[in-house]
């Protein structure tokens, strides 16, 4: 019988895990689909990892797996992905605002052949006022820059066993999970979901986070901004064209240019344009240090499966 593999990374998400672990339990056993949940403690600071053992005591389909410390939800979903067995794979939210009815619809499209299926939201829920625009501003960067379109691209996906494999078979540390799954092509069906509130806890997500998030992304995904130094350093050039053919005809008819003003104001505006030049291509080169020291995505301390602890199976040297 196939086997759905569940993903759910979770960053003290103590108060959602029994419930979440129940809920797809019911909905998927009402459904038929034999399942395994792979829960990826990412570092919390609060008793997430204790919830995820007493779930293991009730259901020997649930595999517990324990960062060293907090490696981000990127890292959590690869090492679920990672440790997943099933023939798909889904990746989901432990916080239950991505519906877990979805999820059967979206088992059914693999069964009818489809070997990515994108969760999209169709609204974005309740989110403050702040966080919407900033979100909204951020993904439409992001659509841009990726060529993906993230305003309503969600982490909310089901994968074939294929299709994990080709991801898992990427190398490089910063991935951006939500576009890759598109990269990797494959054929995709897509489904709406609503969006649900947060039933307990609080969102991991800041302002200033969000920010940090759209920018490794969109360096991790596209060169595209080391193309706008190219582009600043073009437009300077002609605009110095036109101020040197400018003061020359008035030096040679005779009033020359003022000098003090103008030559400071020249100065500082190609000093701003060459030090934001040097921040972007600054940005890239760290990215491509942190790359190039290849450490882990991620370090496992801790592996569980159902009561059993099967932390031998620990290895490093798959991520
Ligand atoms: N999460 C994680 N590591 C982190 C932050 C978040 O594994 O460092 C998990 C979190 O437990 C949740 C999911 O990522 O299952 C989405 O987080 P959250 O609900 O805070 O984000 P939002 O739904 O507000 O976008
Ligand atoms: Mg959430």
């Amino acid at each position: 019988m196939k086997k759905l593999s569940v993903v759910l990374p979770a960053y003290n998400e103590e108060l959602m895990i029994s419930k979440t672990c129940e809920v797809l339990r019911e909905v998927l056993s009402e459904a038929g689909i034999s399942y395994e949940l792979v829960l990826v403690n990412d570092g919390s600071r609060d008793g997430t990892w204790k919830e995820i053992l007493e779930a293991g005591k009730k259901d020997a389909n649930i595999l517990g797996v324990q960062f060293s410390r907090n490696f981000g939800k990127e890292a959590a979903v690869f090492a679920g992905l990672a440790q997943a067995e099933g023939d798909v794979v889904a990746v989901m939210d432990c916080d239950l605002q991505h519906p877990p009815e979805t999820l059967v619809s979206m088992y059914r499209l693999w069964e009818e052949g489809y070997e990515v299926i994108e969760g999209v939201k169709s609204s974005r829920g309740k989110e403050g006022f702040l966080h919407k625009k900033s979100a909204g501003f951020f993904y439409g960067i992001m659509s841009k820059a990726t060529k993906v379109d993230m305003q309503n691209a969600s982490d909310f996906k089901m994968m074939d066993r294929k299709v994990v494999d080709s991801i898992l078979s990427m190398p490089e540390r910063n991935m951006f999970f939500r576009a890759t799954s598109s990269w990797v092509g494959y054929r995709t069906a897509y489904v709406k979901f609503e969006v649900q509130e947060r039933e307990a806890g609080e969102s991991k997500w800041s302002a200033w986070s969000l920010i940090k998030y759209a920018f490794t992304n969109i360096v991790a995904f596209t060169t595209v901004p080391l193309q706008f130094v190219t582009a600043a350093g073009g437009i300077c050039f002609i605009c110095s064209m036109i101020l040197i053919i400018y003061s020359l005809i008035q030096y040679f008819s005779g009033h020359a240019v003022e000098g003090y003003s103008t030559t400071i104001i020249v100065l500082l505006l190609i000093g701003s344009a060459i030090m934001m030049s040097l921040g972007i291509i600054g940005y890239y080169i760290g990215k491509i240090y942190e790359e190039v020291k290849r450490r882990p995505r991620y370090i496992i301390s801790k592996i569980i499966h159902g009561d059993e602890d099967v932390s031998h199976k620990t290895n490093h040297d798959i991520n």
